[in-house]
């Protein structure tokens, strides 16, 4: 008998936690999965993991991990990914936006040999005019990088045992989970599914946790930005080569006296250039530098299971 592992990454969503756990066993039990629900609390300042814990002691399928604060929903899928016990694993939210009743058809195809079976959005859901463009923007850039159309891909699938033991040997402290199904290849099916609304509270993304969110997702799997670099240092060389012949011509003629308003503006544009390529330099450095340091991508605080040892000690 098969396990299925549902990984569910929960911050501050003390109104979903109960919702979540039961739709999901109920889905997953009139399918005739033998699941385990896995949420990972990521260090949230609510009663979250205190109602997993409720859930827990309920439910024997119910398990819950809380990490030591707030490391982001990265972090979360991958200590899920970590801890999970199935020979498969499924990534949902706990805001069932995914809906549940997908999983079932994931499963399937699971069983028909595909180790991949990634989650495709039909449409975005609600969201601001402004976050659409700019995902569409970022989708394609990112698309670009791993070579794949990433424009309505999502957090939501399922990976065999063989994808997550593989993704788990990864080192990286910066991942982007949804591009590394992607990077890792194996045998790939999609199922796709319309994006629901938040089923209680509100997501948690402002425009500049988004911005952070794409430049480091994008350049820990591209190395562009800084091919850039080289590009407008070359732009510069052949400015260069045009405006020092014009230069030496008029020297030479002896009509080379104005051209101020030319140092001017080659000045703020060789400055400008090279500020920008170091920042660009700088933020790979500062990558290199994070990850150097090798600290752990979460610290776990508490698990349920230790919870329940702790109730019959008393
Ligand atoms: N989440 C998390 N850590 C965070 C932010 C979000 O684990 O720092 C979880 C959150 O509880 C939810 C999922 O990630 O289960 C998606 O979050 P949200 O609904 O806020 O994002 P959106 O659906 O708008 O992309
Ligand atoms: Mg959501």
């Amino acid at each position: 008998m098969s396990l299925l592992s549902v990984i569910i990454p929960a911050y501050n969503e003390e109104k979903n936690i109960v919702l979540a756990a039961a739709r999901l066993s109920e889905v997953l039990s009139s399918a005739g999965i033998t699941y385990e629900l896995l949420f990972v609390d990521d260090g949230s300042r609510d009663r979250t993991y205190a109602l997993i814990c409720e859930e827990a002691q309920k439910n024997p399928c119910v398990r819950g991990v809380s990490f030591s604060r707030n490391f982001g929903k990265e972090a979360a899928i991958f200590a899920g990914l970590r801890e999970a016990k199935g020979d498969a694993c499924v990534v949902t939210d706990c805001d069932m936006q995914f809906p549940p009743e997908v999983i079932p058809q994931m499963v399937d195809l699971w069983k028909q040999g595909y180790e991949v079976v990634e989650g495709k959005k039909t449409t975005r859901g609600t969201e601001r005019a402004s976050h659409g463009a700019f995902a569409r923007l970022f989708y394609s850039l990112i698309g670009h990088a791993v070579g794949m159309d990433m424009q309505s891909s999502s957090d939501f699938k399922l990976l065999d045992r063989k994808v997550v033991d593989a993704l788990n040997t990864l080192t990286e402290r910066d991942t982007f989970f949804r591009a590394l199904s992607f990077w890792a290849g194996f045998r790939t099916a999609t199922v796709e599914f319309e994006v629901l609304d938040r089923a209680n509270g509100q997501s948690k993304w402002s425009f500049r946790g988004l911005l952070k969110y794409a430049v480091n997702n994008l350049t820990s799997f591209t190395t562009a930005p800084l091919r850039l670099v080289t590009l407008i240092g070359m732009l510069l060389m052949v400015g260069t080569l045009v405006l020092g012949v014009h230069t030496l011509v008029r020297y030479f003629t002896g009509t080379a006296v104005e051209g101020f308003t030319t140092v001017i503006l080659l000045l703020l544009l060789i400055g400008g250039s090279i500020m920008i390529s170091l920042g660009i330099i700088g933020h790979y450095v500062a990558r290199i530098y994070d990850e150097v340091k090798n600290r752990p991508r979460y610290l776990i605080s508490h698990r349920t299971e230790e919870e329940d040892s702790h109730a019959s000690d008393t």
